[in-house]
């Protein structure tokens, strides 16, 4: 193998766990590094396809993520007025001995994921930021600690302070929308996902997230809400939950807590050329990034760092492993872009279907998606 000796990850989100993961467990001694103060304060809810849970799997939390969250095999379409007009099987994109979907507390997956990095021996720090690193490997954080490492893994999210040192100047692009979301305890009635395109947002949904919990969001053209104290955040994402029936009326009852609501826009970007310089390498959003409208994000990320550490144990070469991973990840992490920011294109142009004339072929896409996901990365 290539294997770098000492890897230090940067980040511990989905991508840089599951790396430390899979890279500890074969042997390779790795630090990560997390800016946050703990890993897993992240206060929402988050979906998760069925080829991400093939990848927790992989990694020896499947058991733990099923225990933690709500699984479901059943996506729901409903109008605005609540009533049901779709129910169909969700595509069960990691095979059939795995659920569909799986929601969970983000907190709670980021939470195990480094638990487990710990637990096979990865070195895992919060409170760590990486102030600066060179493309051969030399690093400096924010404790002071310069080193060199045979390979340093950027996954430092969508604005990568990684990609910007690497001199790599994709930067994520504003789609147009901007998204609330609330977490908050779980109705009764709901046991899936139902999605409402249309009516006073451009897709007002929900996923199940535990037991007791559950994340709801509607999505409205990209405004500055940046000027809102909590409680303007809460009254305004009521307002608009308030032009939705059925389970939204008691979701909006239950929208009580400021500090539970957040509200950001939707970017996209992909890194075009290589995701590496030198002893670096990008994964995850730090490479790519796409609207959630195929809830994708963190399934992307999990593969990457299950195709790179492949990769890395694959040759004796470091940069044809790195060279391997890039060509093997960009196409396929590059069509979840292309069809999340399809999506969001069709909704922001009130696109039509083709039976009324138009181009919007959502059903079309998400199946053509599925089939993609559904095989190995
Ligand atoms: C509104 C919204 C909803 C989404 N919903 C879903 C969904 O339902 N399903 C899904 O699969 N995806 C979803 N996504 C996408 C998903 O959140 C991301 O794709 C995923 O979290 C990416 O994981 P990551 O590990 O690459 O980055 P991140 O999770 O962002 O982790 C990066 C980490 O790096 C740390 N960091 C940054 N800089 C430094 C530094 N210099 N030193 C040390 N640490 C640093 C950060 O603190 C952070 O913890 C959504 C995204 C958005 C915006």
């Amino acid at each position: 193998m290539a294997a770098p000796g000492h890897v230090l990850v940067v980040g511990g989100g989905a991508a840089g766990t599951a790396t430390a993961i899979l890279l500890a467990r074969a042997g390779v001694t790795v630090d990560l590094v997390e800016a946050g103060t703990e890993i897993g304060r992240s206060g929402s809810g988050i979906t998760l396809q069925g080829n991400a849970l093939r990848v927790f799997r992989d990694l020896g939390v499947l058991d733990d993520v099923l225990a933690a969250g709500y699984a479901f095999d059943v996506l729901g379409l409903r109008t605005p007025d609540g009533t049901v007009i779709a129910e169909f099987p969700d595509a069960k994109t990691g095979g059939d001995d795995l659920p569909a979907t799986v929601g969970m507390p983000r907190g709670e997956m980021a939470r195990l994921l480094a638990e487990r990095a710990a637990a096979v021996g990865a070195k895992v720090r919060t409170a760590t930021r990486l102030e600066s690193v060179t493309p051969d490997g030399h690093v400096t954080l924010s404790d002071g600690t310069t080193q060199a490492y045979d390979l340093v893994v950027g996954a430092d999210g969508v604005n990568s302070g990684v990609r910007v040192q690497l001199g790599i100047d994709t930067r994520p692009e504003p789609l147009g929308m901007g998204i609330w979301r609330v977490f908050t305890s779980r109705p009764a009635s709901i046991t899936r996902t139902d999605l409402t395109y249309g009516g006073a947002a451009y897709i007002a949904g929900y996923c199940p997230t535990g037991d007791d919990s559950i994340y709801a969001y509607l999505v409205e053209d990209a405004t500055d809400r940046t000027g809102l104290a909590p409680d303007e955040q809460l009254a305004t994402m009521r307002e608009l939950a308030g032009h939705y029936g059925g389970p939204w009326t008691e979701i909006r009852d239950r929208m009580t807590d400021a500090s539970r609501v957040n509200y950001t826009w939707f970017t996209h970007h992909l890194v075009d050329g290589p995701w590496h310089r030198g002893r670096v390498v990008l994964a995850g959003d730090a490479a790519h990034s796409c609207p959630p409208t195929l809830a994708q994000g963190a399934a992307m990320a999990l593969e990457d760092a299950t195709v790179l550490v492949e990769e890395l144990l694959a040759h004796d070469d470091l940069e044809a492993a790195l060279a391997a991973y890039t060509t093997r990840r960009r196409e396929r992490a590059g069509t979840v872009v292309a069809n999340s920011v399809q999506l969001a294109h069709w909704l922001l142009a009130h696109e039509p279907p083709p039976q009324a004339g138009g181009t919007a072929d959502v059903p079309g896409l998400m199946a053509r998606t599925s089939a993609l996901l559904a095989q190995r990365p």
